[in-house]
């Protein structure tokens, strides 16, 4: 702490906590309340919105520390003999290198990831800097987010990297090279097994990245499971109310973290106070609502495909025949019967992700479905309090023009249900 510290200027002016020390394994719930009481200077319960972008240094000059000296003694155990009052970068400097609002949220961010936290702008600013930072000469990817696949684009432009297929040969893959996988997968929120993948990666001196934005801390632990890398859009459950971009890279190599925040420095991707804050003030739910979004898409799942196979289970029969007519299939990691045992129960044990999608019997009524809800939006983007609802052709050019998207928010589940219902029921009439 510096000892000039007086008055308001004190407020938050820590920087990061170096790296993951897990306290005690408290709840994740816990964790998301209470984690970042470290930060805690003045006596605010809610934090305050810092919009500084420059912080004053000591007011003491035998506290300055020239940056010339700093690189060269950083390592130096005399650092300290030289400088008595120095402890490592101990306040911000510059909100381009970090600021008390992102900070506050990273340090929520790494006790509930398991694992040190860096943020960006948005999911594709942190999945673009992990690119720079690796910079591998392959990637093994799948479909998923096609967003992902325009970053990647713009890597194999400027760095030549080659694009490879998920299931790519181990063979192909070389020392410093990654595997991308996206579990739950978008759009269709089904599974693959991080392990499976990890166990390739590593066979090869490759790393493994997991995309884990459909499954936010709480459902998955891919640190536990092999991944070198974790990657969220914290746009989606992070963010949680539909307000804000985020991204986030995690990982427990402590000299990754720190050449990420370094590298972030001059790529400039820095999480803006405001979502810092609103970040901060959404993560204190975000157990709370995945849990709810989780269970209430799983219960939805389980209904549409009971009704698909002609078990009305308490509905009207009425109802499968509505939706035989209509549905062509649902995809959700809960559907997933065959992997369960092998590794999805071990991968997903609290759920399987609140989103899922439909596939229509024709293009016309997944294009018209949307406008017969009346609690689903129609629109882009998951992972908000509120239901969504998506023609997913409208956003990505890749997929089959008769698949849904649908995102559970954390309304009660019968009323979405007798909302869908009634949807399928107008596209028949
Ligand atoms: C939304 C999303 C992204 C991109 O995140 P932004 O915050 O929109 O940049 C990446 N991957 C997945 C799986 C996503 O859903």
């Amino acid at each position: 702490m510096r000892s000039d510290t007086n008055g308001i200027n004190a407020i938050e002016n820590h920087a990061p906590p170096r790296s993951y020390l897990p306290p005690k394994r408290f709840d994740p719930a816990t964790l998301a309340v209470h984690a970042d009481n470290v930060l805690n200077v003045g006596s605010d319960v809610a934090p305050a919105l810092h919009v500084s972008s420059t912080f004053r240094y000591a007011s003491d000059p035998d506290e300055l520390v020239a940056t010339q000296d700093l690189k060269v003694c950083l390592s130096s155990p005399q650092l300290s003999q030289v400088y008595p009052h120095f402890t490592m970068l101990d306040t911000h400097i510059y909100s381009r290198e970090t600021a008390p609002n992102f900070t506050r949220l990273e340090t929520l961010l790494q006790s509930l990831l398991t694992a040190s936290a860096v943020t960006y702008t948005s999911g594709l600013a942190a999945l673009h800097a992990a690119y720079v930072y690796l910079n591998p000469k392959n990637i093994s990817i799948g479909r998923g987010y096609h967003g992902s696949h325009g970053v990647l684009a713009l890597h194999t432009r400027i760095a030549g990297a080659k694009v490879l297929s998920l299931e790519c040969d181990a063979q192909d893959l070389g020392a410093g090279d990654v595997i991308h996988l996206e579990t739950p997968v978008n759009p269709t929120g089904e599974a693959f097994s991080i392990k499976k993948y990890a166990e390739k990666a590593h066979s090869r001196g490759a790393y493994l990245l997991v995309d884990a934005t459909f499954g936010p801390p709480g459902l998955q632990e891919p640190f536990s499971l092999g991944a070198d890398l974790v990657m969220h859009s914290g746009t989606k459950y992070i963010g949680g109310h539909s307000d804000m971009l985020c991204g986030v890279l995690a990982s427990r190599n402590e000299e990754w973290i720190h050449d990420l925040r370094e590298e972030r420095t001059y790529l400039g991707s820095v999480l803006g106070n405001m979502e810092g804050w609103l970040g901060t003030r959404s993560v204190r739910t975000l157990a709370l609502r995945v849990e709810r979004q989780s269970v209430s898409a799983t219960k939805l799942v389980s209904w549409l495909d009971g009704l698909l196979k002609g078990e009305a289970h308490g509905s009207r029969t009425k109802d499968c025949g509505v939706v035989q007519q209509v549905v062509e299939k649902v995809h959700h990691a809960s559907l997933q019967h065959l992997d369960m045992k092998p590794w999805l129960e071990e991968q997903m044990p609290n759920g399987f992700g609140p989103v899922f999608a439909i596939t229509m019997k024709t293009e016309e009524s997944a294009r018209s479905l949307p406008s017969k809800c009346k609690l689903f939006h129609h629109a882009t983007s998951l992972g908000g309090v509120e239901s969504l609802i998506e023609w997913r052709a409208m956003s990505d050019d890749t997929v089959d023009r008769r698949l849904v998207r649908v995102s559970i928010g954390v309304e009660g589940w019968s009323d979405l249900k007798d909302d869908l219902m009634e949807a399928f029921g107008a596209l028949v009439d």
